[in-house]
């Protein structure tokens, strides 16, 4: 298992940064996981599309705009996303119980939050939360574009050494950011102080985006040299969920 996969947090992006990434991986023809904050125009169009995959990206944290409690927000996700089976929280809000309730109570069979920054031989794991053989799959990842921004002696250039560990290598992409072609986070924090204080970032047009872009290497060069590797170099691609079912089957060999 030693290979690239894609997958995209939307965390409340605007419709024209989700197509625009939508459109560089099915030019490559690249399969991605999606886990999807909201329900949109553009959010429709990803569950139309054979090369991805649809998770759910709940946000447990206070005020979370998906409901007012675990359950609440969990069902608003399945709303947009009925028969999800693969799940990342935002922001990595984790414990073992919600965890156990993701799977136990409804029906996720991969969770993928969990981080491990540049790390070797990263492969799926299984965990049992309670005697009721439901087994959560958890599949950590590699590399995450805003988190790049804060690593001392970050890096936009794919060919780096540091991104071709031996293992399995999630690279975790926002919209948002690639869209911004981030390769520092003050310029998305300005955009959110200037532009969202009356209205969420999924409703800023993008004429005002614009003027945030980054114009050199950022996180939106990167994810089209990832896509062109994989479509390149690698053979095929991988949703989560086949990762996992790969997985699955090699542990019954
Ligand atoms: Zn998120």
């Amino acid at each position: 298992m030693d290979e690239f996969a894609i997958s995209i947090d939307i965390d409340w992006a605007p419709d024209f940064a989700i197509e625009e990434a939508a459109k560089i991986l099915t030019d490559h023809q690249v399969k991605c996981t999606w886990f999807i904050t909201h329900n949109s125009p553009a959010v429709k169009k990803l569950s139309q599309n054979s090369l991805f995959e649809l998770g759910i990206h709940p946000n447990f944290f206070l005020f979370s705009s998906q409901g007012n409690n675990e359950d609440e927000i969990i069902k608003f996700c399945f709303d947009i996303v009925p028969g999800a089976k693969c799940v990342r929280t935002h922001a990595l809000f984790q414990s073992s119980r919600l965890l156990k309730k993701l799977r136990e109570d409804y029906g996720l069979l991969t969770d993928s939050s969990v981080y491990l920054p540049y790390a070797s031989n990263i492969q799926p794991h299984i965990v049992n939360y309670s005697h009721n053989s439901k087994p959560l799959t958890r599949i950590p990842y590699f590399w995450e574009d805003d988190l790049e921004c804060y690593t001392a002696g970050k890096t936009w250039e794919f060919d780096n050494k540091k991104f071709f560990a031996e293992g399995l290598k999630i690279f975790n992409f926002h919209p948002t950011y690639i869209y911004l072609n981030i390769d520092e986070m003050h310029g998305y924090e300005k955009l959110k102080v200037e532009k969202c204080s009356k209205k969420p970032l999924y409703q800023v047009e993008k004429e005002e985006m614009a003027e945030y872009k980054n114009t050199g290497k950022g996180a939106g060069t990167l994810f089209q040299k990832v896509v062109e590797y994989i479509h390149n170099y690698q053979n095929g691609s991988q949703t989560l969920s086949e990762i996992r079912e790969k997985y699955i089957s090699s542990l019954e060999k």
